[in-house]
């Protein structure tokens, strides 16, 4: 993992400091971070993959092809790194290799119960069989020693047409882990109001959803997410320019799945501190912390609940926003255990 997260937050530091230096990090204080029981609801497979299981899954890449593969200074070049580690996967077993590493991680930061986002349209799109690649998620998934449920995302920019097969397939698995449908991707080039029939399939077809938006454009498009059903915003950060926006979000209960680094290392915010993070939720938005893609951005879930707390959150608040995270999730409580049962039904949204 030292790898690329070093380079990473090399590179973050040079973009304007905004990623998180270990050696600022207080050892014990990390350690309760880690201890709280929480969610991760923004978390992208094909994102968690770090460098040496990459190797694994294709022995003939050297560390540092993946460096330069991996490296990126803006959102479109994450992108493009993010179609990289994708094409890498070629077979159901690589996917679960990824899936078995990233459990690990996940358990290891504390996480009790996580809805993991599967690039199904980037499946589909590769031409490879998506009922065999899930099938060895689902199967792997049950090995896991946290609750896993799957969201299927589609790709924005591929166009709604596209995006039905992932709704049907998502559908079809209901019995099998999957929770929701989503969209992804480029938010100006494929606008939501596009995909308005799609999301209403899928809701019909009892998938919950929800929507990256506001990430990389304005208000109007976290907008134009609530209005095809989005039940979650995937960052939705925008909303901070639009005082109406966030009457609405707090009103409706609809949360913002923040990821913090993300953001500072595609560049959509300047740095850590510019981050809105602390104005949302002082505004009375729901907010939930999150890696988004954890291996790309060089970051982990305790490491961003940090990171929040350095944006002024106290320990209380931070407990605060783990239990929103257990209470946001899409899946039934029984789904994520006792102690995340009890913490569901503490407080309501
Ligand atoms: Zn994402």
């Amino acid at each position: 993992m030292g790898f690329v997260k070093s380079g990473a937050q090399q590179r973050a530091a040079g973009a304007g400091g905004g990623g998180l230096r270990e050696e600022m990090i207080d050892g014990q204080r990390l350690v309760r971070l880690v201890r709280i029981p929480k969610a991760e609801l923004h978390l992208h497979l094909e994102g968690s993959i770090e460098p040496g299981t990459l190797r694994e899954i294709d022995p003939s890449l050297s560390l540092a092809e993946i460096e330069e593969y991996t490296k990126y200074e803006d959102f479109a070049g994450f992108l493009r790194a993010y179609v990289w580690v994708n094409k890498r996967l070629q077979t159901p077993e690589h996917y679960a290799l990824a899936l078995r590493r990233l459990a690990l991680t996940l358990a290891a930061q504390g996480v009790v119960y996580a809805e993991i986002t599967l690039s199904a349209g980037v499946i589909l799109w590769k031409g490879q069989d998506l009922d065999a690649i899930y099938g060895a998620l689902w199967e792997e998934s049950q090995r896991a020693p946290i609750a896993i449920r799957w969201i299927f995302d589609a790709v924005r920019q591929f166009g709604a047409e596209a995006a039905r097969p992932v709704v049907e397939f998502a559908a079809g698995a209901r019995e099998r882990g999957v929770v929701a449908f989503g969209i992804g991707g480029d938010e100006v080039r494929g606008p939501a109001r596009e995909f308005a029939e799609v999301f209403r399939e899928a809701r019909e077809a009892g998938l919950r959803l929800t929507c990256h938006a506001g990430e990389t454009a304005g208000p109007e498009s976290v907008r134009e997410a609530l209005a095809i059903g989005a039940e979650r915003i995937g960052h939705g950060i925008a909303a901070i320019e639009d005082e109406a926006l966030m009457t609405e979000l707090r009103e409706r209960a609809i949360p913002l799945e923040i990821c913090v680094t993300s953001n500072v290392r595609t560049g959509v915010v300047a740095s850590s501190e510019a981050h809105p993070l602390r104005r949302l939720y002082e505004a009375g938005v729901p907010v939930l912390i999150n890696t988004d893609d954890p291996a790309l951005f060089g970051c982990t879930l305790a490491g961003e609940y940090e990171l929040a707390r350095r944006l002024g959150f106290s320990e209380a608040e931070l407990e605060e926003l783990a239990k929103a995270s257990l209470r946001f999730a899409f899946a039934e409580p029984d789904a994520y255990g006792a102690s995340g049962s009890e913490q569901a039904g503490s407080s309501g949204p």
